[in-house]
């Protein structure tokens, strides 16, 4: 660990370039941020440039922006990850529109931050990736298939292109629930599975709801154990979060991201009965029925157009499309639910907050969920709702019990955040 000592104590020297990673199973997303203890103490951390690859392995989608400037759309063949992430560094190092490059060489990357979506019991915070983190990242991936074997990839394939003495740090999705009771996370099955397999709730998201809470404590002026709100990230994926005395205590999201509220693409809560039946009735396995409840259901499957809600919103509107008002309908009603029994969960709570690219843009969808819950506390100023439009803004009527604001969530600042903490022993939050 010497070299990561030294490293630490470099790190402190100077503001320090995080590389911030999210892998997928064809894309890769990126932010460069200039960030260090004073930078996060004052809210200055400096974003160099953002961008994201996708459809790698074939004619790939490259989006790249530096600094402020608006992002430019290219395609060209990409094999791997590998490719992604040289392409990557090789882009960061070039100079352009007579702008410095963002680095001028690789060292300039003091750190990078992964998101990892899957901790399991074990990771209850952000963890610098040793061999033997790798190895136990490596033994969850039985927990999560189809998210952590791809930033387990992405770990490699930035240590293979920057050198194992650059540190490395994974921020994981479930962290954030690890304060989740155990009668929260549960499920009434027999108790041996949640023994022998951990079949029980993690949660996701926890880097957003984590960063909503924080930017609500900083918004209001509220210490960390006092916060008591309910988080609701409604994005192509969508999750709720009941957070009492600053820690998650409830969330939507189950053993996987697929529990809970109707996503994009995915069913959200449903009987678990109608998996046997339908694969009868339709001769499907279990694998297929799998991937219809993540990828052909939710707005979609209701629908039968489209996953993203801003097209459905124009279809009800503009032609009146029934099934796209029902998919919509459907989304709001179970956003609802969840608002009221976590309100029940906790006894109330001082405020909601909307986040994710639903949450951030949609004053419809905000107004369709808060309808008539007077009852809860809960009124929306139809001004105030109209005006938050992707920036932070408080929404609730004057009187209203509960406050409710609109906090785009920021993931990824989180990560370099975290990272920069980490690698430079600084306690995490
Ligand atoms: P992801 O979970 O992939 O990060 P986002 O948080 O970016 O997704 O959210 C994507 C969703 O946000 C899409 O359904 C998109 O239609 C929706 N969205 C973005 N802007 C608006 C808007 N102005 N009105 C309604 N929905 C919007």
């Amino acid at each position: 660990m010497l070299w990561a000592r030294a490293h630490a104590f470099a790190l402190q020297l100077s503001a320090v370039h995080i590389l911030v990673l999210n892998v997928g199973s064809s894309s890769l997303k990126f932010q460069l941020v200039d960030t260090d203890g004073d930078a996060i103490a004052a809210a200055r951390d400096r974003r160099l440039a953002r961008g994201q690859i996708e459809r790698i392995g074939g004619e790939a989608i490259i989006t790249l922006a530096a600094g402020t400037a608006p992002p430019t759309t290219s395609s060209e063949p990409i094999a791997d990850l590998a490719g992604a992430v040289s392409y990557i560094l090789r882009w960061l190092a070039q100079a352009r529109d007579g702008e410095p490059a963002p680095i001028t060489r690789l060292a300039d990357i003091g750190a990078v931050g992964h998101r990892v979506v899957h901790g399991g019991e074990r990771f209850k915070a952000s963890t610098l990736v040793t061999d033997e983190v790798r190895r136990k990242l490596e033994a969850l991936i039985d927990l999560a298939p189809l998210h952590n074997s791809h930033n387990l990839r992405g770990i490699d394939a930035a240590r293979a292109a920057l050198g194992a003495d650059i540190p490395q740090v994974a921020v994981f999705d479930t962290a954030f629930h690890h304060s989740l009771p155990e009668h929260a996370y549960l499920y009434a099955l027999p108790y041996q599975l949640y023994r022998r397999y951990g079949v029980r709730r993690y949660g996701f998201h926890g880097t957003s709801h984590r960063y909503v809470a924080y930017r609500y404590r900083e918004l209001t002026g509220t210490p960390r154990e006092q916060v008591k709100i309910v988080t609701l990230h409604l994005g192509n994926g969508a999750s709720a979060c009941a957070i009492v005395d600053g820690e998650s205590v409830d969330t939507s999201m189950g053993f996987t991201p697929l529990e809970g509220l109707v996503m994009g693409t995915r069913s959200g809560d449903l009987d678990p009965a109608i998996l046997d039946f339908v694969s009868v009735k339709e001769g499907l396995v279990l694998r297929d029925i799998e991937t219809m409840l993540n990828k052909q259901s939710g707005l979609l499957g209701i629908s039968g157009l489209t996953a993203d809600m801003r097209e459905l919103l124009a279809e009800e509107k503009e032609n009146g499309d029934r099934r796209a008002r029902l998919a919509v309908d459907v989304f709001c009603y179970r956003v609802k639910k969840y608002l009221g029994a976590y309100l029940a969960a906790m006894n109330g709570a001082d405020a909601i907050v909307f986040a994710g690219g639903i949450g951030e843009n949609s004053p419809e969808i905000r107004a369709r969920i808060c309808a008539n819950l007077d009852w809860l506390g809960i009124a929306i100023d139809e001004g105030k709702n109209a005006s938050a439009v992707g920036t932070e803004g408080r929404i609730d009527a004057d009187g209203a019990r509960v406050a409710a604001w609109v906090i785009p969530t920021d993931e990824e600042l989180l990560i370099a955040r975290d990272t920069w903490r980490v690698v430079t022993g600084a306690p995490l939050p």
